[in-house]
């Protein structure tokens, strides 16, 4: 239920996804859709029906392009290739051929056959626990919508492209499609009943620099069209009817935002060094060429890691070696002489692709996934890495392998480098004959034998997304166990310590790329544990830098020290908060003045 303030004020709380506060009027998307009825269909008419549904699925497909196409030229390839999902809906032959047999066993038209087999799919999928598969129940409601609505001859329900008045859109369920089509000058922000951060619709409203917040449970069965309302991206709340004093308030909260934009605008271009004169290299994680740019413009010093997964997923087909070659050579120049760390492909777990043919598995994460596919899927494999050690050539680039699991895998995919370089060199192709290669350390098992791998390779890479669900055994996506994903785990900064020590053993450095390198309250921990590069998503590389050019080396490794002798995790996220708030206070005003 909403809360009710003595104010007269009601609250909603959801969750934060994209950053950022508006006020205005809101907009309640109505979801109602005409019933589908069940109609007879004669013998004779059941060919028509078949025919109606299979013209329907080709204007679906072609709206479905269309908006991916509008979307990848608007936002990014990134964006785009969420439609890749629902171009897979259409399809999915274990559900397309069981609407056509309920058409001629049933007699039925089309589409009841349709909304009904599709429901029960996405209903099955939406009861599953687990928030990659709810995603895909709402995919495949998305596309069932547009289906019907051209079996049925509609037109979508609300236009959001052209919206009258800027507003603040609510819904049960944004699909991706709507998403992509908000009329961005109009919309000020928005929030849903359900979806979880990793959802389709929160990635979108972070590109789209929109707030937003999602899981807000029953609000769009409470709200109202044309009624006045705050939302607070930062914190997660719609405040209706919001006082002058809340207003106020949130002024403040705004205004302390610019400020510290100011901030970090300043320090752009100065290194991430701490007050006693101890440097980090500070680099971003990028997915697409695009992001180069980026990079520069958020003060980061390289790429600390190149995501190539995301050229195969935007694709209808896997990127040649040309495609590649002239892909990652166009980042090695526009950032030359900064170092690009290329990440071969992490495909599996969560990022699926159609043209790979890669099965639905029991368990994504632990199976056929980066390293191990591509040392299966040769082809694949030789095609990329030729194409980058080509762009060696152009500027300095490093190269690591995605989730080694053992020294085995290390020794197959160097023995295979060492081949195409042999290749290329008949070939008198030009390449890096030095260029570094590094591993990614996500797994407990590569952290035990370290020091083996340590010695075969330049670098290594930590990745924390990864370490933190194998080691605690606690899936990243999931929302049910998200108490559980805790980066301060006694033994995940013990894992750290020993991956630094493995590599600093055989004078190698370290970098972290996961997500707890681009936290500011973390960062400190990660200095004082001895990681030399901290790698993070562009936009937050400028408030980690803030916080390391107010720290003092041995704050940071005091800060280790108690987390490796520290045996509780809320303990040692209290005492880096600490230290956080003590050196960086400004960074950490994202509240309103009173408590909501
Ligand atoms: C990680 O696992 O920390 C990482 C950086 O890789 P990804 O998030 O792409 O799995
Ligand atoms: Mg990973």
């Amino acid at each position: 239920m909403p809360e009710a303030l003595p104010k007269g004020e009601r609250i909603f709380r959801g969750i934060p996804v994209s950053s950022g506060v508006c006020r205005g009027k809101i907009l309640v998307l109505d979801r109602a859709r005409p019933a589908i009825d069940k109609r007879p269909v004669s013998d004779s008419a059941v060919a028509e029906e078949i025919n109606r549904l299979e013209k329907a699925l080709v204007r679906t497909r072609h709206q479905i392009l269309e908006v991916q196409h509008k979307v990848s030229h608007a936002m990014g390839a990134q964006e785009g290739s969420i439609f890749d999902a629902h171009l897979l809906v259409l399809e999915d032959r274990t559900l397309l051929d069981e609407v056509v047999r309920v058409v001629h066993e049933e007699k039925v038209n089309a589409e009841y056959a349709f909304h009904s087999v599709a429901e029960r799919y996405a209903a099955t999928l939406a009861a599953i626990e687990d928030d990659y598969l709810r995603e895909r129940a709402t995919d495949m409601r998305d596309v069932t919508a547009r289906v019907l609505n051209n079996l049925l001859g509609l037109e979508d329900e609300v236009d959001l492209r052209h919206l009258k008045e800027p507003c603040i859109i609510i819904g049960h369920d944004l699909t991706p499609s709507n998403t992509a089509q908000l009329d961005k000058r109009n919309v000020l922000g928005f929030g849903t009943d359900v979806g979880s951060k990793t959802s389709h619709t929160a990635i979108m409203a972070r590109s789209l620099r929109i707030p937003a917040i999602v899981g807000l449970k029953i609000a769009s069965g409470q709200l109202e069209t044309g009624q006045y309302a705050l939302l607070d991206g930062f914190n997660g709340l719609i405040i209706v009817d919001p006082t002058d004093q809340t207003l106020y308030e949130y002024g403040q909260l705004v205004s302390k935002h610019l400020t510290l934009q100011e901030k970090l605008r300043d320090i752009l271009a100065k290194p991430a060094i701490t007050l006693d004169g101890h440097r980090v290299f500070l680099s971003a994680n990028i997915e697409h060429v695009s992001d180069a740019e980026a990079v520069k413009s958020n003060g980061a010093e390289g790429v600390g890691l190149f995501r190539t997964e995301y050229l195969f997923l935007e694709r209808e087909h896997p990127p040649s070696e040309e495609q590649q070659y002239l892909a990652y050579r166009a980042v090695a120049a526009a950032l030359k002489p900064m170092p690009v760390v290329i990440r071969t492909l992490d495909l599996g777990g969560d990022k699926f692709l159609a043209h790979l043919h890669v099965p639905a598995e029991m368990n994504p994460f632990l199976g056929w996934r980066a390293i191990r596919f591509c040392l299966q899927e040769r082809d694949v494999f030789r095609e990329q890495l030729r194409a980058i050690l080509r762009a060696s050539a152009e500027g300095n680039v490093k190269m690591m392998y995605p989730m080694i699991s053992g020294l085995d895998e290390l020794n197959q995919a160097n023995a295979l480098v060492a081949e195409y370089k042999a290749e290329l060199r008949q070939e008198a192709i030009p390449f890096d004959e030095g260029m570094e290669i590094g591993a990614m350390i996500e797994t407990p098992s590569a952290v035990i034998v370290a020091d083996s791998l340590a010695k075969r390779l330049k670098f290594f890479s930590i990745g924390t997304n990864d370490l933190i669900q194998y080691s605690l055994a606690v899936d990243r996506l999931n929302e049910k166990i998200a108490h559980l994903y805790e980066p301060t785990h006694p033994a995940i900064v013990r894992l750290i310590k020993a991956t630094v020590d493995a590599a600093h053993g055989q004078k190698i450095w370290v970098s972290v790329c996961g997500e707890m390198a681009g936290d500011p309250v973390l960062a400190p921990l990660l200095v004082g544990l001895g990681v030399d590069e901290l790698s993070a998503a562009p936009p937050v590389v400028a408030p980690v830098k803030f916080i390391i050019r107010r720290l003092k080396l041995p704050e940071a490794q005091e800060l280790a020290q108690f987390a490796l002798a520290c045996e509780s995790a809320a303990e040692i996220l209290a005492r880096c908060q600490e230290l956080a708030h003590q050196v960086a206070p400004g960074l950490f005003e994202d509240s309103p003045e009173s408590e909501k």
